[in-house]
């Protein structure tokens, strides 16, 4: 690919084109690296009908629980490589800024940080397709990550775990392969009621993991508790548009949606 006043640029394909692309976005990022997204028309791919739907509790310690009781946690690429971090962001602050060496130890951190990212996206990738794939219904609740969290480092941390990303991408493939995506108000009580008998037992703090309704007596792990109490209320709702009822994907949507899954090229 040769761009003007770039140069010529090494692509790494995510996919193959499926048809010839109207337009090109070209993104460079803090990590100077290239993306190359094209804008091409596609056919609606259906995929076979099923009769599984599920309910979807997104938290901070396990990923999501999905309402059939499976737990999925996310990756936690800092984790594993918060030594190298330390240390590029130590080196990072001994420099001047705007000096050479301040950019060099800038750039590395921007690249250990896009690594980061790349992780997480390829595992919000893997985790929505086989949902959709998988599923009917999908029932999310309505997520307001920075009016949820007046914390700035903890709302800092669920902008990392990518919950936002996760509803755009389950969004656009469910519109993608006629799959019905709802979204229910985040106000309902969903961890507060027995999924099986409907008893509301009050507010739990959130270190509780696991409780046991008081009138039927049926215990429940939290979050699968809430994860079957997303997926009923989403059955159950007639509003419209966020607010419960079948959430239509809107052109910003889509566009978000393909700017992650058509990345085109890549260059370091
Ligand atoms: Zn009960």
């Amino acid at each position: 690919m040769y761009l003007a006043k770039i140069g010529k640029l090494k692509i790494v394909w995510s996919r193959e084109l499926p048809a010839i692309p109207s337009s090109v976005t070209v993104i460079k990022d803090s990590a100077h690296r290239y993306f190359l997204s094209f804008v091409v028309e596609i056919q609606p791919e259906t995929l076979p009908k099923t009769d599984n739907s599920v309910g979807i509790d997104l938290g901070i310690k396990t990923f999501a629980t999905l309402s059939d009781g499976q737990k999925i946690d996310g990756p936690k690429p800092l984790k594993k490589r918060i030594k190298k971090y330390r240390k590029l962001s130590k080196s990072l602050s001994k420099r001047t800024r705007g000096s050479k060496q301040y950019e060099k130890a800038r750039l590395k951190i921007a690249k250990f940080h896009a690594k980061l990212k790349d992780t997480r996206t390829d595992f919000l990738h893997k985790l929505s397709t086989e949902i959709i794939r998988e599923n009917q219904t999908i029932v999310l609740e309505d997520l307001n990550v920075s009016g949820m969290v007046k914390n700035r480092k903890l709302s800092r941390a669920i902008s990392d775990l990518g919950w936002k990303k996760f509803r755009t991408l389950l969004e656009g493939k469910a519109e993608k392969y006629g799959r019905e995506f709802r979204v229910i108000d985040r106000w309902q009580p969903t961890s507060q009621v027995c999924s099986c008998c409907g008893f509301r037992g009050g507010k739990l703090d959130l270190s509780v993991r696991e409780w046991e309704c008081l009138n039927c007596g049926r215990k429940h792990d939290r979050d699968t508790n809430a994860a079957i109490n997303i997926l009923v209320a989403g059955g159950h709702s007639e509003t419209k548009n966020g607010h419960g009822g079948k959430h239509k994907t809107t052109a910003k949507v889509a566009a978000a949606y393909e700017m992650s899954t058509h990345r085109g090229a890549t260059a370091r």
